[in-house]
């Protein structure tokens, strides 16, 4: 049986833990070749591959941040299957810090990985593209919640993934022409790593309050809609913000 995804390469960032990892699994899932991204976890995305085919799946690692290692990464899934047709822009970080209490290295750390490294990939992807007359062909950036309505705790990361917002509606008109389709997934509370460093501030109940359906979302919620949008299945769709919160996006009201 042929899935949604069936032959199609795809490269997906940060895919050692959490969401990444759950879109890569799904990906395989969906028949795609992975080339699996890590930074630190090495062990981690090695034990994602473990549930995959291991024909179906490679690592590399890179830092996001970095122009080099970007560029290494792209290239090295391109070499191991001869083709590139989808990005999951995933890699992402979030200290919560005051206002008043965010230095240049903080805000610098947090710009880089979340927008620049959407940033340089997206670039690496076009070039390999732009070499490449293939059909079919999309990027999904994982943006949040609170690049969509700001956020209190975490501003310098809320500005970040708005910017990652931005990117993606203008490589949604730039790749066009391409055939590349570009779009945005903004996931809410999500039970991950991430997830944990937030509630380790915020009162469940107040999360939970502010999500209409009542519930917290996994991991494999988000990747559903990643295969969705890489998919044909959406091939008329760019441009577009996937909301994946379970309604936090409608926001307070009677
Ligand atoms: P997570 O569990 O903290 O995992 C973060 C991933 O990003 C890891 O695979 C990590 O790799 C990778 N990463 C971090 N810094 C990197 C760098 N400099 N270069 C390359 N990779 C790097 O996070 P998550 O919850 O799965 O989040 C995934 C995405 O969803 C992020 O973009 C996040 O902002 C977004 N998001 C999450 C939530 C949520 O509630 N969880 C909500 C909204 C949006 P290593 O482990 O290998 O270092």
């Amino acid at each position: 049986m042929s899935g949604d995804l069936q032959d199609r390469v795809a490269i997906v960032t940060g895919a050692s833990r959490g969401i990444g990892a759950a879109i890569a699994r799904a990906m395989v899932a969906a028949g795609a070749r992975v080339m699996l991204t890590y930074n630190q976890g090495q062990s981690e995305v090695e034990d994602v591959m473990a549930q995959c085919p291991p024909d179906q799946v490679e690592a590399v690692s890179m830092d996001v941040s970095l122009r080099e290692d970007v560029n290494r990464a792209f290239d090295a899934a391109c070499e191991k299957w001869g083709d590139l047709d989808i990005v999951v822009n995933n890699a992402g970080y979030l200290k919560q810090t005051l206002f008043e209490e965010i230095d240049d290295d903080e805000w610098h750390k947090t710009v880089d990985i979340n927008l620049q490294g959407v940033f340089l990939c997206t670039q690496a992807a076009e070039r390999i593209f732009k070499s490449q007359e293939v059909e079919g062909r999309a990027i999904i950036n994982i943006t949040s919640v609170g690049g969509q309505m700001g956020g209190v705790k975490a501003p310098h990361y809320a500005a970040s993934k708005a910017g990652v917002i931005s990117m993606t509606k203008s490589t949604a008109k730039l790749f066009a022409p391409m055939g590349v389709r570009v779009n945005a997934i903004a996931p809410g509370f999500i039970k991950t790593d991430m997830y944990e460093h937030i509630i380790a501030n915020t009162d469940i109940d107040e999360i939970l309050a502010s999500i209409p359906l009542g519930r917290v979302g996994l991991p494999e919620d988000v990747a559903n809609a990643a295969v969705f949008l890489a998919s044909d299945k959406s091939s008329f769709i760019t441009g577009h913000v996937l909301n994946v919160n379970g309604g936090q996006y409608l926001g307070a009201g009677s």
